[in-house]
């Protein structure tokens, strides 16, 4: 019977997921109500500006011409823009990297209003390896679309001012919204943000960064959209990543500020497939149908009265979206705890103290149990494979041998497990959550409150019907996190979702104790592995997700080389192309590649002129291409740099200085230096892309393998030893 139920919670668990777990909105069509966001227009309007679908990073003639499209656009939505220029530096308070480049970002007055301005962002630029179809000029789309819908639903605005600001130089780290915030009359002009971003091509438009204070952000998000996704988890999550985006430098203002993007095929980010074509309709919809409800309604609103406490939220299934401010998370996750108790002691059950600490030890060794076995299958398939991420292109198998190698020890530590130990243990978590990381709090605490009064309320009774229900929201929660977060990190990050996996399961196994729990455990245990192995045949890259494998062409010390990426295996055909390194090896302090012999040095060495007045080492830099990168030994302690006009002040002291635009090519960079500073300096000059002799090492790259980020590149390195004092 109980098994029944068991069975039953988790079919109507994957039924919902599979079901409602990506609810997202259809993609309406091109004669979609004018006051509506239709992906189909903002599809129609990506082909415009991106008609030839080339790389268009910052500082190149492509960019350009991206630039003026878009100013087309504006004109033709009758939305007056001009653009700002000039040299931008990054200064991170996390990095010791300064970047640097000159950007022109657009900025478009949508509409007038009184008080502080809705700023709506997207970035122009894309990195050197793709067109950057996703990221981010999805995202150029969406806001002109967003614009023209706003417009339509109030012709003369709202309340407040919106702007619309196009960055330039995001992928050079964020240099164009850097530049945005250099003038204080803009600073200050800035009431509320939403930034529009892409983490791939497809998938749910999550909103997964809020300022902070974000409860009444949360309630205006949860009445501007019909499909939700989003978990007050990312925010804490994203908190602590080093990842950055245009609205890393806005959250300094103190204004409610929103970050959205989709996220889904990352195998396709940042390369050469991040395509019109590879662009999923439902994103955009999803992601326009967010940007437009909460610009309108930001519009309208009273930005002062936006400030708030925080929220703890996730969305179930996409439908709704429940959440309480954080300061309940405490109390209640004690109440919780408190009632699931009251239940053990009411019920009369008792059990000898062995029994007891055995069902209190069962859910920790159920989830040790669960990343044990995601290392162990995970092994398996990367070990036949010989590749490290085994599953990339082809994940259903091995994600399929991790759901039965989860299954497997739930059933076999079912027997021990006892209903309240476990509910208890789902509190508990709930209290070190609302202590330590709240935005986790409510993957424990929303199915405790299921559970508790639950079980509270079937002391006497028979409990199966109360746990299949409180189950049923445990698995919900916790399995719809597994789905996205396979998203954002693949099949490799297996620990994670092991651990989700076994959380999602401990609120299921006070159902699953059977007799025949043996027999059910060792096939579980028998198709996990089964699968695994499959998983390991299978090949780890595809046309669809290849393998990131750049390839570079440097000159150093009058010699040329080619450089590959350190992949695992690099494939026989680049091998048999150019004669490279058994091994990876170290290159002159910027990283390990396999290593090829190119002949000699051809093209004119950068060259670099250094003097020195006291602490400041000046170089006058003559190097043609797209940018440099300057390395500094590591016992030189520079933080003040001058690069042409603009000086910076580094949190940290730097190890290294970039410049990502080709205006650089001649350029004036003043380091202050310490009295005691010497050493010789790296400097990296760089060209996208390869000579002309590289035609047979391209073709030798399968098409399992593409370049991403700044893709393939050409370097010319030169040594620059500091003058003395
Ligand atoms: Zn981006």
């Amino acid at each position: 019977m109980v098994r029944t139920w068991s069975l039953a919670a988790l079919a109507v668990g994957f039924w919902l997921l599979s079901a409602f777990g990506q609810s997202r909105p259809d993609a309406l069509g091109l004669d979609a109500p004018a006051g509506q966001f239709s992906a189909a227009r903002a599809a129609a309007v990506l082909g415009r500006i991106l008609p030839d679908q080339k790389p268009h990073p910052a500082g190149s003639a492509e960019a350009e011409q991206v630039r003026a499209r878009i100013l087309k656009e504006l004109a033709a939505l009758g939305v007056g823009a001009h653009t700002q220029s000039g040299m931008s530096c990054y200064v991170s308070p996390r990095n010791n990297f300064l970047p640097c480049g000159t950007v022109t970002n657009i900025i478009a007055e949508v509409s007038r209003g009184s008080g502080k301005a809705v700023l709506l962002m997207a970035h122009s630029d894309s990195v050197a390896a793709g067109p950057g179809a996703g990221d981010d000029s999805s995202g150029v789309a969406i806001l002109l679309e967003t614009l023209r819908a706003l417009k339509e639903r109030a012709p003369s605005g709202g309340n407040h001012p919106v702007v619309a600001l196009f960055t330039d130089g995001e992928e050079a780290d964020l240099l164009g919204a850097a530049f945005y915030l250099r003038d204080p009359k803009a600073r200050e002009a800035i009431g509320a943000v939403i930034n529009v971003e892409a983490r791939g091509n497809q998938g749910p438009s999550y909103l997964f960064q809020t300022s902070s204070g974000n409860g009444r952000l949360i309630d205006l998000y949860a009445q501007s959209v019909s499909h939700y996704a989003t978990s007050s988890l990312y925010q804490e999550i994203y908190r602590r990543l080093p990842n950055d985006t245009d609205l890393t430098p806005m959250l300094g203002l103190g204004v409610p500020a929103m970050n959205f993007a989709f996220i889904g095929n990352f195998a396709q980010y940042h390369t050469p497939l991040d395509r019109r074509e590879n662009l999923d309709p439902q994103s955009l919809q999803q992601q326009g149908e967010a940007a437009l409800g909460v610009a309108d309604r930001l519009q309208h609103a009273d930005l002062a009265q936006l400030k708030s406490g925080d929220a703890i939220y996730l969305d179930v299934l996409g439908r709704w979206l429940p959440r309480l401010a954080a300061r309940w998370a405490l109390p209640l996750s004690i109440a919780c705890f408190v009632l699931i108790a009251l239940a053990g002691l009411w019920s009369g059950e008792r059990a000898g103290w062995r029994r007891g600490v055995l069902a209190a030890a069962v859910p920790p060794l159920l989830l040790a149990a669960c990343v044990g076995m995601g290392f162990l299958l995970h092994g398996l398939a990367a070990w036949i494979s010989g590749q490290a991420d085994p599953s990339f292109a082809h994940p259903v198998w091995l994600r399929l041998s991790l759901a039965f190698g989860a299954f497997a020890p739930a059933i076999f530590l079912a027997r021990k497990a006892c209903a309240i130990t476990c509910w208890l243990w789902f509190a508990g978590l709930a209290i070190v959550c609302a202590l330590w990381a709240p935005g986790l709090a409510p993957y424990f605490l929303f199915p405790s409150l299921v559970a508790a009064p639950l079980l509270l309320a079937t002391i006497h009774k028979g409990r199966t019907a109360a746990l299949f229900v409180a189950a049923l929201a445990a698995l919900t929660v916790w399995i719809g996190l597994n789905q996205g977060g396979e998203a954002i990190g693949g099949l490799r990050m297996h620990p994670l979702f092991m651990v989700s996996a076994g959380f999602g399961l401990l609120a299921l196994l006070p159902l699953l104790q059977t007799a025949r729990s043996k027999y059910s455990c060792l096939v579980s245990l028998l198709a996990a592995l089964v699968l695994a192995v499959v998983a390991g045949f299978q090949p780890a890259y595809s046309d669809k997700a290849p393998e990131r494998l750049n390839l570079r062409y440097a000159e150093m010390d009058g010699k040329a080389f080619w450089l590959a990426d350190p992949v695992l295996h690099l494939p026989a055909s680049l091998r048999a192309a150019a004669d490279f390194s058994h091994l990876p090896q170290p290159v002159a302090d910027f990283g390990s590649f396999y290593v090829a012999p190119a002949g000699r040095a051809h093209f004119p060495a950068p060259h670099v002129t250094a003097h020195r007045e006291g602490g400041d080492v000046t170089l006058d830099i003559d190097a043609p291409g797209d940018g440099f990168i300057l390395l500094l030994p590591k016992n030189v302690q520079s933080q003040a740099v001058r690069l042409n006009d603009l000086g910076s002040r580094a949190a940290k002291p730097l190890a290294g200085i970039g410049c990502a635009t080709p205006d650089c090519s001649h350029a004036r960079l003043t380091l202050q230096l310490g009295a005691k500073d010497k050493g010789v300096l790296t400097l990296l000059a760089y060209r996208y892309g390869l000579p002309p002799e590289s035609a047979r090492l391209l073709q030798a790259r399968p098409p399992q393998a593409v370049p991403s980020q700044s893709g393939d590149r050409t370097l010319l390195v030169t040594k620059i030893a500091m003058p003395a004092r």
